[in-house]
C-alpha cells in the first residue's frame, strides 16, 4: 500500500478491563499497518484515568509507536502535572493533546476547570519546546461558547500560548469544517486544524454522544441512520460510505490531515482507511 496522502492519526480510551487491553492491542496492531503519525489516549474528568492513560501511552510506546496523552489539569495541582510532563518526557513522548475536559456533574463543587490556553501556557513554561502540542477545535462551536466568533478568539489564545495544531470534535458537514477554517484564517490562524472523524457504527450511541458534546447530525443523516438502526451490519455499509465521501472530500478542500475517533474499534476504521488509502502494509 502507499502511505495516506494526509498525515493520520488515531484516538483510543484507556480499557477498563483485561479483555479491553487485548482488544486495544490487536486495533494497535491492525491500525500500525497505516502508518499513522501517532494513536492518542483520551484522559477522564478529573484526573481519574491519570495512570491508566499514562500505562497506555507506555505500552504504545514499547510497542514500537509513537503515542500522545491528553492532558487536562481536572481538579489536579501544578506540581502533579508538572510530574506527570516530566514522566512523559522520560517515556519519549513526543506530542500533548491539551484540554480543559469537563468534569462530572458532583466532581465540580471544590475544583474550578483550567482552560486548554492556560493548560498548553504551563506545558510550554514547564518544558519549553519538549512537546508538540495539540488542542482541541469545534467547527460547529463548543456548547458553552458565548458566540461563534469568541470560540474562535479562544482557540487563537491556545495557538498564541503555544499550540501547534488542533484537532476538531467531529462533525459530518464538510462545509461547517471548511466554513470554520476560513473563519480562522480571517483572524490570523494559519496553524493545521485536523478534522477529527468519527466513523458511524451505532445510531443510539451517536445521538447520545452527540447531544452531549454538541456536534450535529444533519437531520438528512439521522433519518437515513434511523432507517437502518435495527440492521447494525446495513448502517455500518453506509455510515461507511458517507464517511469515506466526507474524508475525499475533505481530503480534496486540503485538510492538513486526519483523525479518527476509534473507539478502540479497528474495523470500523480500518475500513475507512482502506477505503482512502489502499489496504494496510
Ligand atoms: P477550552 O479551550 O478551555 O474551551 C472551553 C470553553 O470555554 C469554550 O466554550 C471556549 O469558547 C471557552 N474558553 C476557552 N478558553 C477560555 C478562557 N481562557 N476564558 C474563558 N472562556 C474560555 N474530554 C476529556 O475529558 N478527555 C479527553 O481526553 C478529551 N479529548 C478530546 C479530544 C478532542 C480532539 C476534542 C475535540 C475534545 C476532547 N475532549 C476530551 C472534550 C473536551 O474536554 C471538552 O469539549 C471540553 O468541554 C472543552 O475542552 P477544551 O480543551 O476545548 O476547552
Amino acid at each position: 500500500m502507499s502511505n495516506p496522502s494526509v498525515p493520520i492519526s488515531f484516538e483510543f480510551f484507556p480499557p477498563k478491563t483485561e479483555k479491553g487491553h487485548a482488544n486495544l492491542a490487536e486495533t494497535r496492531s491492525q491500525l500500525a499497518a497505516y502508518s499513522p503519525e501517532y494513536f492518542s489516549v483520551t484522559y477522564g474528568a478529573g484526573g481519574s484515568t491519570r495512570d491508566t492513560t499514562r500505562n497506555v501511552v507506555v505500552d504504545l510506546i514499547q510497542a514500537g509507536s509513537r503515542a500522545a496523552p491528553h492532558l487536562s489539569f481536572g481538579g489536579d495541582g501544578e506540581q502533579t502535572i508538572a510530574a506527570l510532563l516530566r514522566d512523559y518526557a522520560a517515556a519519549g513522548v513526543e506530542h500533548i493533546v491539551a484540554l480543559r475536559g469537563d468534569l462530572p456533574s458532583g466532581m465540580g463543587g471544590a475544583s474550578q476547570l483550567v482552560h486548554a490556553n492556560q493548560l498548553v501556557e504551563f506545558i510550554r513554561r514547564e518544558t519549553g519546546d519538549q512537546f508538540n502540542i495539540l488542542v482541541a477545535a469545534y467547527p460547529e462551536i463548543h456548547p458553552e461558547a458565548e458566540s461563534y466568533s469568541r470560540d474562535i478568539h479562544w482557540l487563537g489564545e491556545k495557538f498564541k500560548a503555544g499550540a501547534d495544531a488542533a484537532i476538531t470534535q467531529y462533525f459530518y458537514s464538510a462545509d461547517a469544517y471548511f466554513a470554520f477554517v476560513d473563519a480562522c484564517a480571517k483572524v490570523g490562524i494559519d496553524q493545521p486544524i485536523v478534522p477529527g472523524i468519527m466513523p458511524l457504527t451505532n445510531y443510539q450511541n451517536l445521538l447520545r454522544f452527540s447531544d452531549a458534546c454538541g456536534a450535529d447530525i444533519p437531520r438528512w443523516l439521522r433519518w437515513q441512520l434511523k432507517e437502518r438502526a435495527d440492521d447494525s451490519e446495513a448502517l455500518i455499509e453506509y455510515g461507511l460510505e458517507v464517511v469515506t465521501k466526507l474524508c475525499e472530500q475533505l481530503i480534496a478542500g486540503g485538510a492538513p490531515g486526519l483523525h479518527f475517533y476509534t473507539m478502540n474499534q479497528w474495523r470500523p476504521t480500518g475500513r475507512l482507511c482502506s477505503n482512502l488509502f489502499g489496504d494496510g502494509q
